[in-house]
């Protein structure tokens, strides 16, 4: 921590802003400060002046009993306070006949206590009749214009002061002189702006900390506290909480270069946040009491709280006014298919929901500007610069500084509000220069120089009149603005993606349309194909037949090859009417089906022993009944006992077993066989057309099992299968009409 004896200390222009102004050992002149162990009231730290105020030396004072200044029955009554925790009630108490106020707060391990002298105290009523005035006059004020003028008026009407003006704060903390009452001999300040160096952060903090601050003296000689070290702690006292703490010199400086003899500042606080500050300058020294700095706390409150009202009301009307427009384009958008057409082409335009010059949308590659905008090609660059930033939201209103090559379209867009919906697609919004003449108390930019004699920072010297012109600097966004981005965001998106689903369900259906076509158009093919392929088969047969002896050895091979792989046609031909058919058909005519029965006239239709003599076929006993349509349960049985007759034809002992099982209430058919299985990869597929897992091994054409599939889908059912390579398979299904 800083020694006090070191402080000022070397500043330069980097570390002014760290002055440590809180722990500056020495008091203002108008009252005497006194630190106590609270343990047993000794005095152990005491304001040099306490010998002008208290008719004995301050060291004379240092190490007694608090009691030996305040006699026994003022310690009592404070004692009895103390231990009631009632600390910060202030108490009169008299000293060597004099009436003072006395002020207790903690500090670290001590008890600092201030004594400013009193004098004729208003009466209560009188107080009363003056707050009962501040709130009258601020309810009545309809503006934050009106109010600030009010509360000037007041302030000077209750405390006196030569000036009394509502300085405000703007985002880069610089102040604006936005009310103003003064003596007429003095010159206006009406509008002057000050650069935020003139109150640096850390008296901000301690603005929103402690809100009053009185400086009754500028021209006063700071008091030295004795000790400078509490012998408590070992650390320099903290008095940042005492109405009596000094100045920062480069502050008194600051005000005697402005001609100040005495000051005010009272913090005006707008959702925790330092707004301004209702600050009052008179010529010569002036002394606020305890209770007057009370009456400025309440007034400056109510101020607030007013000001917070007017603010809010403001926002809401404008809060209101942008979602009617919200709800307006929203409804557009749901009207007109083309997004970007409802937002710029309807009777309520994007550019509405927020007070601007222009605005562009940039959506499927393409730019839809409204109003002043910047050219395409100026847009292109700024949506690049756009798309670097990290967040969705982004707004400036200053976009040169951002992206110097925006000055050449600054007349239109030095302000920028941009939000992204989704990649590749962004709405802008943009407000034109508005060139300022900024007139500084004294010129920014020197804002403050080493001094060299004293060795420390000087504020400083002139505050005249330096007027600058700003450019490049658009009005600013207010939050309300972004708020309604976000919100037109949200809608857009919803709208957009709305939009999708059904641009997705248009496809699909479209789809489905060409699908059906397909189907239609594949019966139609294969129906058509069916008369001359087995026309082809006939004239096969006789040639072969009749005319077999008169062809050469190659003829014959190659009509054998032309009769199978005209069979292979014919069936492929049959399978896929047979699919197609399942397609188109509509209604199934359902029965009861014995299912013993089927399987009978399946394995007579499959000839199981013509074809397949070396295969044990096993039929379950009192199979159950199906319910179903009764032909094309017969290809389904057909289609899966070929198969499993077909896939296990090559094992040593083919065997084949048709049954049903109860599985999880339900009635399971299954087709099993210790064929060549099927690969865990092709158990999907197979169930496609043309989906075959073996080469020309085995004959076939890829279609059965698509034909079992449709069958079981039309019957409500669903058909799976348990199998592993060279191990056989089990095809299960169940069909629930
Ligand atoms: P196809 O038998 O005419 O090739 P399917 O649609 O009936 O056409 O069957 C598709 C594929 O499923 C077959 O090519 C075969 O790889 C496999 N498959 C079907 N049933 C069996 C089974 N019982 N054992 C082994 N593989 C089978």
């Amino acid at each position: 921590m800083t020694h006090i004896s070191e402080y000022p200390g070397k500043l330069n222009l980097d570390n002014c802003a760290r002055e440590p102004i809180h722990i500056i050992g020495k008091t203002q002149a108008h009252g005497v400060l006194l630190s106590v162990d609270p343990e047993n009231f000794k005095i152990i730290q005491v304001g040099e002046n306490a010998t002008q105020f208290f008719g004995k030396t301050f060291d004379s004072l240092l190490e007694k009993d608090l009691t030996s200044l305040l006699g026994e029955e003022q310690m009592t009554g404070f004692v009895e306070l103390l231990n009631s925790e009632e600390i910060s009630v202030p108490r009169e108490v008299f000293i060597n006949n004099t009436k003072f106020l006395m002020l207790a707060h903690n500090s670290g391990p001590n008890l600092i206590l201030n004594f400013e002298p009193l004098q004729e105290v208003d009466s209560s009523y009188h107080f009363q009749r003056q707050l009962t005035r501040v709130l009258n006059k601020f309810k009545a004020a309809k503006s934050v214009d009106q109010l600030c003028n009010a509360a000037t008026i007041l302030t000077k009407e209750m405390f006196g002061y030569d000036r009394v003006m509502i300085y405000r704060f703007d985002e880069e903390w610089n102040g604006e002189v936005i009310a103003e009452i003064k003596e007429e001999d003095m010159g206006s300040w009406l509008g002057l702006h000050y650069p935020a160096t003139d109150i640096p952060a850390q008296s901000r903090e301690l603005f929103l900390k402690h809100q009053v601050r009185v400086i009754t003296d500028v021209h006063y000689t700071p008091v030295p506290i004795t000790p400078e070290i509490s012998p408590l702690n070992e650390e320099p006292l903290d008095i940042s909480r005492s109405g009596l703490r000094a100045v920062s010199p480069i502050h008194i400086e600051y005000l005697k270069n402005m001609k100040v003899g005495a000051s005010l500042s009272a913090a005006i606080i707008i959702k925790g946040k330092l707004w301004g500050l209702i600050a009052c300058h008179h010529k010569t020294a002036k002394y606020l009491d305890f209770y007057q700095r009370e009456s400025c706390r309440f007034l400056v409150q109510m101020f607030s709280t007013e000001l917070t009202l007017q603010e809010n009301t403001a926002l809401i009307t404008q809060a209101k006014l942008s979602e009617s427009i919200r709800r307006q384009l929203v409804v557009q958008m749901q009207e007109e298919n083309d997004v970007v057409k409802a937002l710029s082409e309807g009777n309520v335009k994007f550019t509405q929901i927020i007070s601007c010059g222009g605005g562009a949308i940039f959506m499927k590659d393409q730019w839809k500007p409204v109003g002043n905008t910047p050219e395409t090609e100026q847009l292109e660059s700024l949506l690049n610069f756009i798309k670097k930033q990290p967040k969705n939201l982004f707004s400036t209103r200053n976009l040169s500084a951002l992206l110097p090559e925006a000055d050449a379209y600054k007349e239109v867009a030095s302000g920028v509000l941009c939000i992204k919906i989704a990649e590749y697609k962004y709405i802008f919004w943009f407000k034109p220069e508005q060139v300022q003449e900024v007139n500084w108390g004294g010129n920014p930019k020197d804002k403050a120089f080493y001094n060299e004699k004293e060795d420390r920072l000087s504020p400083r010297k002139s505050f005249e009149k330096w007027s600058e012109k700003l450019t490049g600097i658009s009005e600013a966004w207010q939050e309300n603005d972004r708020d309604v981005a976000r919100a037109l965001r949200e809608s857009i998106s919803y709208i957009l993606l709305a939009q999708q689903q059904k641009e997705i369900e248009a496809l699909n259906t479209q789809l489905m349309e060409a699908n059906e076509e397909l189907k239609l158009f594949s019966y139609g093919l294969s129906h058509d194909l069916r008369a001359p392929v087995r026309g082809m088969e006939g004239i096969l047969t006789i040639l072969d037949e009749d005319h077999r002896k008169e062809l050469s050895e190659e003829g014959r091979e190659l009509l054998q090859m032309s009769r199978d792989l005209n069979e292979k046609m014919n069936d492929l031909i049959d399978n896929i009417l047979e699919y197609s058919r399942l397609n188109h058909s509509d209604g199934l005519e359902v029965e009861t089906v014995n299912t013993s029965e089927l399987i009978g006239e399946v394995l007579k239709f499959v000839n199981v022993q013509g074809s397949y003599p070396k295969t044990t076929v096993k039929i379950q006993a009192q199979l159950p009944d199906l319910k179903g349509d009764r032909s094309m349960l017969f290809q389904l049985w057909s289609n899966l006992i070929n198969n499993a007759l077909k896939y296990s034809s090559e094992e040593e002992n083919p065997f084949v077993e048709v049954g049903a099982e109860q599985l999880k209430g339900r009635k399971v058919f299954y087709v099993k066989d210790n064929g060549i299985g099927v690969p865990k990869k092709m158990k999907k597929k197979i169930f496609e057309t043309f989906q075959r897992g073996v080469g020309s091994r085995f004959k076939g054409t890829g279609i059965g099992l698509a034909i079992v599939k449709r069958i079981i889908e039309k019957h409500q059912g669903d058909v799976w299968l348990e199998s592993e390579e060279g191990k056989g398979s089990i095809f299960y299904f169940y069909i629930e009409i």
